[in-house]
Parts: C-alpha cells; structure tokens; sequence
C-alpha cells in the first residue's frame, strides 16, 4: 500500500475565538493541538494549508438563507433587538453569541468544504480538519454548541464526485444533525457510536433509528452505555465498521474524531484512552478511502490536544515519543508532561455494557446492513476507489446539492429524484472499466 498523502488544514486565528466564560468548549484547544502538532515536527509530513472561509453561499448550501442571515448579523451588542430570532434558532444559552461567531463558523467550515475539494480533486488521500466536526447544527438552528454543520457542507460536497458517502462519528454524543440531513438518502450511510440513555445529549440516536424512505437502513446508530472502555469498545467498532464496508462499499469517507468519548472528560461519560480512541482512526485509515478526518466535542482541554496530536501521527504514519516537545502550553500537561498519560482511575467510570449486549448491537445493526445489499436503489458493482476524473465531471443540471437540499427541504426523496440514478452508475462503470 503506497503511503497515503495527508492535507492538514488550520487557521492560526481559529484558536482565538471565545465562547465566552465558563463554556466548556474552548476553541483555544486548537492552538494547542497545532502547536504539539509542529513542535512534534508532523507538519513535514504533510501539506499545510491555511484554508478558505466559507462563504454565506457556501453554508446555504445546507442551511437556510433565514438562519444564516441571523448568524452573519448577530453580536453581543445587538443580540437584544434579536430575542425571537435568538430563541427561534436556538441561540443564547448552549450555543452564545460571541464575538467573532459568524468568522469563527465560516473558518471551521471553510476547512472542510476546502478539504472534501481536495479530496475530490485527488489533491490527497487524507484531508485533517481539528477545527470542524460540529455534528450537530441542523439546517435551521443551532445546537449543542454548533452554529454551521460542516460536515453535512462537505459530503455535499463529496456527493459531486463520490456516489455513496460513509460518515463514521466516534464522538460521545449522537451524530444527530449528520445524520437528520441525510436520514432519507441512501447517497450517505451514517454511522454513530455514543452514549445513549438517561437524556444524555441530544436524546436521540437509538438502534431502532435506520432512516426512512430511500435511506431505510442508512443510517445506523450504536447506542452505548456509560464507562465504556478500550476492549469494548473495539470490540463493537470493528465488526460494525467492517460490516458497513462490506455492504455499502463507500467511495468517500468522514470521520468525526470527537474527543469527548476520552476517559475524564469534562461532559463525557465513557473511558477510552487515547490509545483507545486512536486504533478507530488506524482502523479507517487502513481502509484506504478518501478520508476527510474532523474533530467535534472534546472538553478537557489536556486530553483533546492529547488526543488529536497522536491521531495526526497516526494519519502520516509516523511514530512520535511519549514526552511531550517543548511548546508555550508545556504547564497544562503536568505533572507527566506525556502524550499516553495512565488513565487516573477516578477519572475511569464502571463500564456499564455487558458483552452480551454489545453482541447484541453488533447483530442488529448487521441485520440492518444485510437489507442494504438487498435494497434495489443501490448499486453495488463500482468497487471503492479514487474520485472520478475532472473529465468525468457531472453535469450542471445534475448539480446533486440542488437536488439534495430540495429533497432535505421536502423531507422526501423518490428514487427517481436521487442524482446517481442506474444510468449515471453505469457511466461511471464505464469510467472505471477504461482506466
Ligand atoms: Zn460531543
């Protein structure tokens, strides 16, 4: 296997954001990552990209002109003149208006967008954005501190290019938003591993949530209990990942890397290390897919830079020392100053799934997969591969966003609606079979 080609793309002004006092999530984390991910010397082993800021065009392309019009207005000085709008969007508590906010959701989304272009034009195998992953913005609202969905932005589009998309979200908290915008499409398979029980946030993503319509047994949810850890863990995410690769066969993939499912979060309740948390990402990495890679929750600020720093030198397959190099951030790793400190045992909660239930999971949701292959909307004979020539380019009038978000819109997609219909398959068997 060739070595993959890694896109890592990072704003320097990303980290300067503000959610204000006492909000557990600090955009600051990812001045820290950045920092451990240069002083570690990672950035040679990739192409670095200050990346492009989403337009208010780029993010209408999933959310409507109404809310983003709202977020591009919007200050702390002005919020008052804004109160039905603030509690129409969801915006105030959760998700603050802060300085900079509609700057701040145009850079993180920007990354993305930017990343899944790459993707797209072959630029790189991997594209790595720590700033994005806010998998919960749903098209007219805000939610669980996400204003703008990036990810929903990037499979679209990823969708120009790649007929069926994996997103795989490893976040503590469900994929709600990721998956609400493509539960009716069969274009995009999500994949949600989290806590699920006792209201935990944001309530939904049980097993019984398959999607509906065309995307009936696309989306699949794994709903885990509090305190799981690395052994359990793995032991549902391998088969549930190989499963999904076996029956959707995707030609693209997106990877939320949420860091909130690490032991001692500060909102997290499950106990992966990060060693733990890494063998996900190895594990995608060597399917050998087109990845855009993306972060999401995380609130202990030590163990997200922790994290995501070790998760880069997995993604450029270089191996990096336990000692952490010297960066302006040194004080917040003591007292061990490593990247795999020893989980603190009271930071480690009981782990509460039982084999049998994780067996349990594991064999709903491959029932569940085994209709996808005998679903007759899906074709299934282009094999997983590189993204199609520029000269193999869809036409305008197929432009798949319109298309989706008109279907979004309805709430409704017909099979007859869906962009890659039996014929522009078939083109595309005819590409593959020349190359
Ligand atoms: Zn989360």
């Amino acid at each position: 296997m060739s070595k993959q080609r890694v896109s890592y793309f990072f704003n320097p002004d990303v980290g300067n954001f503000h959610y204000g006092t006492g909000h557990p999530m600090k955009p600051h984390r990812l001045s820290v990552i950045n920092s451990l991910v240069l002083n570690y010397g990672l950035h040679k082993h990739m192409q670095v990209y200050r990346p492009y800021q989403a337009t208010v065009q780029d993010m209408c392309r999933f959310h409507t002109d109404e809310y983003i019009d709202f977020l591009q207005k919007v200050t702390p000085q002005n919020m008052s003149s804004f109160t039905k709008q603030l509690s129409n969007y969801n915006v105030g508590d959760d998700c603050p208006v802060f300085y900079g906010l509609f700057e701040f959701c145009s850079m993180y989304t920007g990354a993305s967008l930017e990343g899944a272009m790459k993707l797209n034009n072959n630029d790189c195998d991997i594209a790595i954005n720590w700033a994005g992953g806010l998998h919960h913005a749903k098209k007219f609202d805000a939610s669980g501190f996400c204003y703008v969905n990036d990810i929903v932005i990037g499979i679209l589009e990823l969708l120009k290019y790649h007929p069926r998309v994996l997103y795989i979200d490893i976040d503590v908290h469900h994929g709600d938003g990721v998956q609400e915008a493509f539960y009716v499409t069969d274009r995009v398979m999500t994949v949600s591993f989290h806590k699920y029980g006792n209201n935990f946030f944001p309530a939904t993503g049980d097993m019984y949530e398959i999607g509906a319509e065309s995307g009936r047994y696309y989306s699949v949810n794994v709903p885990l209990k509090e305190g799981i850890d690395d052994a359990s863990y793995w032991q549902v995410f391998k088969p549930v990942i190989s499963n999904v690769m076996e029956f959707y066969q995707p030609t693209a993939i997106v990877l939320q890397c949420g860091a909130d499912s690490l032991a001692g979060d500060r909102l997290g309740l499950f106990s992966l290390s990060n060693k733990g948390h890494g063998e996900c990402v190895k594990f995608v990495k060597s399917l050998n897919v087109p990845t855009l890679v993306v972060g999401g929750g995380g609130y202990t600020l030590r163990n997200v830079a922790r994290c995501w720093t070790y998760e880069t030198s997995l993604l450029v397959d270089e191996q990096i020392s336990n000692e952490l190099p010297y960066t302006e951030y040194l004080e917040y790793f003591a007292p061990d100053f490593t990247l795999h400190p020893e989980l603190d045992a009271k930071a480690k909660k009981e782990n509460c799934n039982s084999k049998q239930y994780l067996e349990a999971i594991t064999k709903f949701v491959y029932d569940n997969l085994k209709m996808v292959q005998n679903s007759p909307s899906v074709q299934m004979h282009d094999a997983p591969g590189p993204a199609i020539p520029e000269d193999a380019k869809i036409k305008e009038e197929d432009d798949p966003d319109v298309r989706i978000s008109q279907d979004l819109e309805d709430k409704m997609v017909e099979a007859k609606n869906e962009f890659y219909d039996g014929d522009k398959d078939n083109d595309q068997e005819d590409i593959k079979m020349r190359e």
